[in-house]
């Protein structure tokens, strides 16, 4: 052979060697030189993998199935349906392990019990409805029974489902209606193992309770405590205590050092609401006559005759939600015993050079003597509420001013609604809120007694009611500090 030719055939060789390997290596990335045998599995048509061994995935999934079946102790547990395995001879190389597989499936599509899903419908607009996973229907009825019975005890739900509740002789409470405030619909279906699902009833109430499930807060009872000390160092109303502690029954019941009581303030999801006709005896505050006498300095007073307060027996209307007062209406009353005026002479001779006079006298009660106190001063869920809440004595019931003193806020504004602030002598401040109409104007000085406005419920105020504030050396919810207007009248 000649030099050329055969150099040709050794370019020839070169390249065709080279196109071979080339080819072999390329074609033995795409396939398998030979299928092999898997099982494919599909979940809703789609295939999610190949496995090698269906017995290892079948297994998976009853194991899963077990497990389920032992937390929530029910007997059957459904598997994500759409599941299918199928043998298949393929040349696809990848092939994953039954675990994988398992996985895919689980994050896909979760393993489902029959159950009920509860949805409470928000009285709130914008609010979202909340939904909640309950195994048993039974376990949702005695969980709202147990926040029933957390502000009324259930002797008296008892009574009051059976008709058998005790007639009021003098005084008492006759329960009219309890309803749960929001719609609830419970529907029977398959429910996702992924979600939260309520097994039993103490759980479930604390959900209902608090909102939320989180520890809960215990205090250890010290040397000295009562039960509203510690509540209110707690930022809870007593009420409030007595509802996370019910084996109290009262604030004077006695605490031990070292006992442990609970702290959590609750927020309940539901509202219960309670109607109620009641006969109470109350307090009728003495008025107070004063009469200027020319011959007492300026500042100075003498009590004629002593004021006593009075006993008006009221038969009420009050509804309440998650026991706290949101209406009170008073239907009739009877006075057992009416009040003495205090008569006190005051006196008028000044003095030159006499400075400010300090504030004499007794304090005005703010509204006609049929109310009833709805709300206290003190901490109302977490939050302190700086005033009195005066309700029953009706929609347009004149409102008077605490004591003498000159107007500082007379507006409609925000959440207090028509309201009315007055400075008096030494500091105070007195501040009524929520009123229907306003009397006064910013400047003007009023006398103790003098009506400023009439009662209602502008602003925020659920029900018709005052909210009758007292501040100390500042204006109301700026630099005042907040007092209890109730020792005003002490
Ligand atoms: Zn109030």
């Amino acid at each position: 052979m000649s030099k050329v030719i055969k150099t040709g055939l050794t370019y020839i060789f070169a390249i065709t060697f080279s196109i071979v390997i080339f080819m072999f290596v390329h074609f033995a990335n795409r396939y398998q030189l030979n299928p092999k045998e898997v099982y494919k599995v599909y979940l809703d048509g789609k295939s999610i993998g190949n496995i090698k061994n269906k017995e290892e995935l079948e297994e998976y999934i009853n194991d899963e199935q077990l497990d389920l079946k032992q937390k929530y102790n029910v007997d059957k547990v459904f598997i994500p349906s759409g599941v299918d395995i199928q043998k298949c001879t393929t040349y696809e190389k990848d092939v994953l392990t039954a675990k994988q597989v398992n996985n895919i499936i689980k994050k896909e599509k979760p393993f489902t019990i029959e159950g009920y899903k509860v949805t409470i419908k928000s009285n709130t607009e914008g609010e979202d409805n909340i939904v909640l996973n309950v195994l048993d229907k039974n376990i949702f009825d005695k969980a709202i029974r147990s926040v029933v019975n957390a502000f009324v005890p259930s002797e008296d739900v008892n009574n009051y489902e059976n008709d058998t509740q005790p007639e009021i002789k003098e005084t008492g409470t006759l329960i009219e209606d309890i309803y749960i405030d929001q719609d609830i619909t419970i529907k029977h279906g398959y429910i996702s193992t992924d979600e939260e699902i309520f097994t039993d009833e103490k759980t479930l109430t604390k959900y209902l309770m608090f909102g939320e499930l989180k520890e809960d807060q215990y205090y250890t009872v010290k040397e000295g405590d009562t039960i509203d000390s510690i509540a209110y160092n707690n930022k809870l109303a007593t009420e409030e205590f007595l509802v996370v502690n019910p084996e109290f029954t009262s604030a004077n019941n006695l605490l031990s050092v070292g006992q442990q009581v609970k702290i959590g303030l609750i927020n309940p999801i539901v509202d219960v609401v309670v109607e109620t006709h009641n006969v109470i005896d109350q307090e009728s505050k003495y008025e107070t006559i004063t009469e200027e006498d020319g011959s007492l300095a300026y500042g100075t007073e003498k009590v004629i005759t002593e004021g006593q307060n009075g006993m008006d027996r009221l038969t009420t209307k009050i509804k309440s939600v998650n026991g706290e007062t949101t209406n009170v209406v008073i239907v009739s009353s009877e006075t057992l015993t009416p009040s003495v005026s205090k008569v006190v002479k005051v006196g008028t001779k000044v003095y030159s050079g006499g400075g400010t006079p300090a504030m004499v006298g007794s304090w005005a009660w703010p509204t006609i003597s049929k109310y009833y106190i709805s709300s206290h001063f003190g901490y109302r869920w977490g939050k302190i509420h700086e005033a009195l809440d005066i309700a029953g004595s009706g929609e347009g019931s004149p409102i008077f001013a605490a004591g003498p003193g000159t107007v500082v806020t007379s507006q409609n504004k925000g959440s207090l609604g028509n309201h009315v602030t007055i400075k008096h002598a030494n500091g105070y401040y007195t501040l009524y809120a929520h009123m229907s109409s306003r009397l006064v104007s910013v400047g003007q000085t009023v006398e103790k007694g003098q009506q400023i406005g009439t009662m209602g419920h502008t602003g925020f105020a659920t029900g018709t009611h005052l909210h009758f504030g007292l501040y100390y050396n500042g204006m109301p919810y700026r630099d005042g500090t907040p007092m209890d207007p109730m020792i005003l009248y002490k």
